[in-house]
């Protein structure tokens, strides 16, 4: 049974990561139950836990929350949990809590009166949604109406949701802020595989000896995930870490301390990047070739398109050292179990899908699909995870 370790106001804000507990390659992520209950409240106060989960990133922690009175009061991860083992990093730890609430918050309605925003009673905002709604539905038609959706809702919300927008109103105009990394992830999945299902798990991060994370600030978006990769950097024989980022992010750091490679191209470069890393693996034969001839088409058209992405080449194109690529090359190339993640560095940037694919290739090239260890994750910012 894992401990249960309570956090008071602002703890997990000075120490995101909280207590480290690092352990070896292919061992099972120790469990580290992490809970915040109101100031004052002990456990035997709760009246009940409802099983519940964080969005408020793409890691989506098991969470169960407190209830005294019938009102939230605090919340705990989950160990049985496979996504955080117990763990919540300081946003789902607090953002829940009036403490955590900023002045600028909004608390009540806002309407627009004469050009300006003012505060409002419920009642007044919804009857001027519907009044306006009515409105134009009769003026213009359906098509007047579009919707533009956070990836933060659960199950039920989205439902909901379409039955509004689709049966109810009848328009087609329904879009998310997943169409931003989500939709780059599940069209390069269904271009290298034909389905947008990420083959990767995080479990794979208790078994590979490198990392790459491919635009992708980890520590500042998925906390939890970060942590786990922190737990095996920091154990007995630790994996390479490659960051591909043109900002000195903690992931940089950490890969300097791992003997990885900070690989920083400039912004629009990442296919380039990848074709040179591509490149490299198939001019050192660091390729499965049985592998390839069973499981993929198109090595020969691949190998004609990066043939020009020499390292010198490559590093014109993004500002970087030859010989970081070449590092970063041989430590995929060499490593029995690499994991990859992606996410808005190359999600949201230039020649997306096709960057996103080149990530896949690597590890088609190298038959490192499939097993525990070597994976694509592809991460986004909602309730997604790594690809
Ligand atoms: S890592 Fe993400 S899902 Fe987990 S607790 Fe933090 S914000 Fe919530």
């Amino acid at each position: 049974m894992s401990q249960v370790q309570n956090h008071r106001s602002w703890d997990r804000v000075a120490n995101v990561f909280g207590e480290s507990t690092p352990h070896p390659r292919g061992s099972v992520w120790p469990a580290r139950v992490d809970q915040y209950l109101d100031e004052g409240l002990t456990d035997r106060e709760v009246d009940r836990w409802v099983q519940s989960a964080c969005l408020l990133c793409s890691n989506g922690c098991g969470a169960d929350i407190a209830v005294k009175d019938g009102r939230m009061v605090g919340i705990r991860g989950r160990a049985g949990d496979t996504v955080s083992h117990g763990r919540l990093g300081p946003k789902g730890l607090y953002g829940s809590t009036p403490w955590a609430s900023f002045p600028d918050r909004l608390t009540r309605p806002l309407i627009r009166e004469a050009g300006r925003l003012v505060e409002t009673d419920w009642e007044t905002a919804m009857g001027r949604i519907v009044e306006v709604s009515k409105r134009l539905l009769k003026e213009k038609g359906p098509l007047s109406h579009g919707f533009y959706t956070s990836g933060q809702l659960f199950l039920e919300e989205y439902y909901t949701l379409a039955v509004i927008g689709k049966a109810g109103l009848g328009t087609p105009h329904m879009d998310g802020n997943t169409r931003l990394c989500t939709a780059t992830s599940a069209a390069a999945f269904k271009e290298s595989f034909g389905a947008d299902g990420q083959p990767g798990s995080y479990t794979d991060i208790e078994h590979c000896d490198a990392i790459f994370l491919y635009g992708h600030n980890m520590p500042e978006t998925q906390t939890v995930l970060w942590t786990r990769i922190l737990d095996r950097s920091r154990g007995d024989d630790p994996p390479r870490i490659v960051c591909v980022d043109p900002r000195r992010t903690a992931v940089a750091e950490e890969a300097d301390r791992t003997g990885g490679v900070h690989l920083a191209p400039r912004v629009g470069t990442n296919l380039a990047l990848m074709n040179g890393l591509t490149r490299e693996l198939l001019v050192h034969d660091w390729i499965d070739r049985a592998w390839v001839d069973a499981h993929t088409i198109g090595l020969d058209d691949l190998r004609e398109t990066v043939d020009p992405y020499t390292p010198e080449h490559v590093a014109e194109v993004c500002g970087i050292d030859p010989e970081d690529l070449r590092t970063a090359a041989r430590i995929f190339g060499e490593s029995e179990n690499v994991l990859s993640t992606v996410l808005q560095g190359f999600y949201q940037s230039h020649q997306a899908t096709a960057a996103s694919v080149a990530v896949h290739n690597l590890h088609l090239l190298r038959g490192m699909i499939g097993r525990p260890g070597p994976a694509t994750c592809a991460a986004s910012s909602v309730a997604a995870g790594v690809s």
